[in-house]
């Protein structure tokens, strides 16, 4: 599957939730609305600017409310292709 261009990853993670999110109540404030972020990268643990970075791909959903702030795994959710260069095997 290749990776969902960047215009389109927010359509893609909230589509992809939509299917999955059976209560979508906040744990926190208990509001019903979120807002989904670009894809971003969690560098992995031991990163130093000398070593080769490798990332996790993550779509973040944020509670309108509150700012509580979720993150799925963007591989997981179909959006990026781990076959890309410098992202963790492991996701
Ligand atoms: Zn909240």
């Amino acid at each position: 599957m290749p990776t969902v261009p960047p215009e389109d990853q927010k359509t893609a993670i909230q589509a992809w939730l939509n299917e999955r999110w059976q209560n979508a109540q906040c744990p926190v404030c208990g509001t019903v609305g979120w807002t989904a972020s670009d894809v971003l990268q969690i560098p992995a643990y031991g990163f130093t600017w000398q070593s080769e970075i490798r990332v996790t791909p993550v779509s973040s959903v944020m509670c309108i409310e509150c700012g509580y702030t979720m993150f799925f795994n963007a591989i997981r959710a179909g959006i990026i292709d781990p076959a890309d260069e410098g992202l963790a095997s492991d996701a």
